[in-house]
């Protein structure tokens, strides 16, 4: 068979390892994941109930335009119904915008590191993909004003920024959404809005009404903890999101996911709870990395890119090893770093007791020599 050329050598996502795996391979009882940003604390307990009630009617086919969860979500953001798409994920919005707006002959810039899936999705509709290094891992937007050309169809922001945590201001971010060519479309993917605790972060869904080149993706895998159902949206001008929606699968969100999601939703209080926890488990773990003479990326997300100065991929291992697992820095594009999910307090002791066992030994084999 003939493969597209674009699709020759693309290799498919690489997740976390999976705890089962970690366990059976090392011979642990207790495994601590703290490699995909989920919510430690898991979701709503509203979401338990809705989803049992969705799932005792498995023969039919869910509301493929999810009018119950569209209408909740509209009402509460202020936004018209019609101006909410709704994917497995916003992983799938990223591929229906990208299915949308790019192929052979277009462009799209993105920050390098970011988010793998925009340059993928980009990548198999057969763009030309122009990566801009982040500067002290932010965006450098006036680098990325300067990559936008005629042949630009998309430019995506990550704020706050997977994997370095950093995020764009208020004031940053307007004068790039004023600079950027109305005919290009930006993306702004804020899979961690819910964790950001930074005031001056830019309220884009302020910038909806004044800017029609706007998409904004949302998920609730990450803080409403949804992650094994599949459900994000993206938010934008109405006319836009029409003219994507034709390439949106009949039945892409579960009844499951929608249920789930309207139920998590309306549990503000535990949203709050869980962004309490995090945050003061963050500062703790910002605290112990100066204490143990660590940098790390400043962070307004539910990570921290911790630089250990070591090889990446052998802290993992290491790691991994005490039952730990974190992202090696190595395959998001820092080297010298892990990533590491802000968990719960017995996750983060887990993972400071053997991160410090790591350094320990370290600095005895380093005496050593
Ligand atoms: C996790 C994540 C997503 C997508 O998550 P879904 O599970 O597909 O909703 C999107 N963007 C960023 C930056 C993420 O970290």
């Amino acid at each position: 068979m003939k493969l597209k050329n674009q699709l020759t050598g693309l290799s498919p996502y690489k997740p976390g390892k999976p705890m089962e795996e970690v366990k059976a391979a090392y011979g642990l009882d207790q495994v601590f994941k703290l490699a995909s940003n989920e919510n430690p604390f898991g979701a709503s307990p509203l979401v338990q109930e809705a989803v049992q009630a969705a799932a005792a009617k498995p023969a039919l086919y869910p509301d493929g335009y999810a009018q119950a969860v569209r209408t909740e979500l509209a009402e509460s953001l202020g936004v018209e119904e019609k101006q909410l798409l709704f994917g497995a994920g916003s992983d799938e919005v990223i591929l229906m915008l990208c299915r949308a707006y790019l192929d052979a002959g277009t462009n799209t810039v993105m920050a390098v590191p970011t988010f793998s899936q925009y340059k993928h999705n980009a990548i198999v509709e057969g763009a030309e993909i122009r990566e801009v290094p982040l500067v002290e891992g932010d965006h450098d937007l006036e680098s990325m004003l300067e990559a936008i050309d005629e042949n630009t169809r998309i430019v995506w922001v990550c704020n706050p920024n997977n994997p370095s945590g950093g995020y764009i201001n208020a004031e940053a971010f307007a004068s790039f959404l004023a600079r950027v060519p109305s005919d290009v479309l930006v993306v702004s993917d804020e899979a961690y809005i819910e964790y950001v605790e930074a005031e001056d972060y830019p309220d884009t869904l302020q910038l909806l009404r004044t800017y029609d080149n706007l998409v904004l993706l949302r998920t609730f895998s990450k803080a409403y903890g949804l992650a094994a159902l599949r459900f994000g949206f993206g938010i934008g001008p109405a006319k836009l999101m029409q003219e994507v929606d034709p390439i949106r699968p009949p039945f892409n969100t579960t009844a499951l996911a929608q249920e789930a999601a309207r139920a998590a939703w309306r549990d503000q209080a535990f949203i709050h709870d869980c962004k309490e926890k995090t945050l003061k488990n963050k500062h703790e773990l910002m605290n112990f990395a100066k204490e143990n003479g660590l940098s790390y990326y400043p962070s307004e997300a539910n990570f921290l890119l911790l630089d250990t100065g070591f090889d990446g991929d052998e802290v993992f291992q290491a790691l991994l090893e005490r039952g730990v697992i974190v992202r090696s820095g190595q395959a998001l594009g820092f080297p010298t770093c892990i990533r590491v999910t802000i968990g719960t307090d017995e996750e983060m002791e887990h993972f400071q007791s053997a991160l410090k066992a790591f350094l320990h030994e370290k600095a005895e084999s380093s005496a050593q020599r």
